[in-house]
């Protein structure tokens, strides 16, 4: 694969040249690549994920930019499959529907679409859906599963083509993806080309408040591009002919923000939500580069603690595993200094299952491996899912095995719960 990477010197959101590395980060592998062989895993190249800051309107972001069709095209997560997810996309369509109230058959178009997961609620109430997903295989499936879909990266001209064939949007979507964007701008044009003058865009990203607060480093990879905050992106739509009016905090993926946005000069008014978050972001500085600085000293902590238990583990000859070949894996790993620690990893996903990680080249087994080899101390990659792993995994605790997770802090689980370290 040929993977093309630039760095961009301005930020991302409003062009200034005045940006700053506030986190200092270890080069990590592109996190999807699972490979046959242990060698060619450890022979993966690895690529920047250094943090910056735009002093100029405080927008958090990646400079360093992995080109899109290295990301997306093989991209084989299927939204529709996640635990939950189908209910949490008929809520989130119910939401949409409530706040736009659009006539009979108006057209909702859902940008990074997967496999059509969440355009099929509103396909199934009666509303035109179109999808724009890059990746082959999500967008294969969501035509078979008759939600119409662009198999494209979204662009200009797609979205005039779009607005001339299928005529004006009243909901427009991008969760998930609207952290994924290097030309946000480009973005946020297509929105305001393809959207009717009462229709809505929402967003989803995950929010930069909560990855400090929960020192969330698992979330620092390749494809979030930008960590978003409320007052950069106020600015930013605005100069782009939208305006920010109601703003949401969701506990997806430990903490995002649900933006709605309307065309500038829209018939709605701006929410109290928008102007609470604002106050917020004042008071907890998060537009300056001392707060992101801080958070920097708190993930050198952390590498710290991580580095001691290797120590001790080695020391003592400890074997140690980890949980969930999750996408965040080599980004935990890489940067709290655990892969030489780790002997395999433990996932049941089929495309990952003996295989070997990227970069590291540790073997993926079956999770039913853990209570046949019972490592002393199991390391979770899937952070998110830290509480479920612990619950449905007591036998493990029971005969003596330990979890460990990785973030705000480093915990040592055992059966009687937390064990001082
Ligand atoms: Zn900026």
């Amino acid at each position: 694969m040929n993977v093309t990477v630039s760095h961009r010197e301005t930020c991302r959101l409003c062009n200034s040249a005045n940006v700053e590395r506030v986190v200092a980060l270890k080069p990590i592998p592109l996190s999807e690549g699972y490979t046959d062989d242990p060698d060619s895993a450890r022979a993966a190249p690895r690529y920047p994920v250094d943090v910056y800051m735009c002093a100029d309107c405080g927008h958090v972001q990646h400079l360093d930019v992995i080109d899109a069709k290295n990301l997306w095209n093989s991209y084989t997560y299927y939204s529709g499959e996640a635990k939950g997810m189908p209910e949490h996309f008929r809520q989130m369509a119910d939401k949409i529907l409530a706040a736009v109230s659009p006539p009979d058959g108006a057209l909702v178009i859902d940008i990074g679409s997967n496999d059509g997961s969440l355009l099929l609620p509103f396909k199934e109430r009666g509303f035109r859906v179109l999808g724009v997903d890059p990746a082959t295989e999500v967008a294969r499936r969501a035509n078979e599963r008759g939600v119409e879909t662009f198999c494209d990266l979204m662009s200009y001209g797609l979205a005039e083509k779009i607005r001339e064939e299928y005529g004006p949007a009243h909901a427009i979507c991008a969760f998930n993806v609207f952290a994924h964007a290097d030309d946000l701008g480009e973005m946020v044009d297509c929105v305001r080309t393809m959207l009717a003058p009462d229709g809505l865009f929402f967003f989803e990203a995950q929010y930069l408040l909560d990855i400090i607060d929960g020192v969330l480093i698992a979330s620092i990879f390749h494809e979030h591009m930008s960590h978003h905050s409320v007052k950069p992106l106020i600015q930013f739509l605005d100069r782009h002919g939208l305006e920010l009016i109601a703003v949401e905090r969701a506990p997806i993926q430990h903490g995002s923000l649900i933006g709605t946005v309307q065309l500038k000069g829209g018939a709605r008014p701006v929410e109290q939500s928008v102007h609470d978050l604002v106050a917020l972001e004042d008071r907890r500085e998060l537009d300056k580069l001392s707060t992101l600085r801080a958070f920097d000293a708190k993930v050198a902590q952390l590498r710290d603690g991580a580095s001691r238990l290797v120590e001790r583990w080695r020391a003592d000859g400890k074997t140690v595993a980890a949980y969930g070949a999750a996408r965040s894996g080599p980004t935990l790993l890489a940067q709290l200094g655990l892969r030489d620690a780790i002997e395999f990893i433990v996932d049941d996903h089929p495309q990952k299952v003996g295989k070997y990680s990227s970069g590291d080249g540790i073997p993926i087994l079956p999770t039913a491996e853990l209570l046949e080899r019972m490592p002393e101390y199991t390391v979770i990659l899937a952070w998110v899912h830290s509480a479920k792993i612990i619950e449905s995994n007591q036998e493990y605790l029971e005969r003596g095995g330990h979890f460990v997770v990785l973030c705000p802090e480093t915990r040592v689980v055992g059966k009687d719960g937390d064990v001082r370290i």
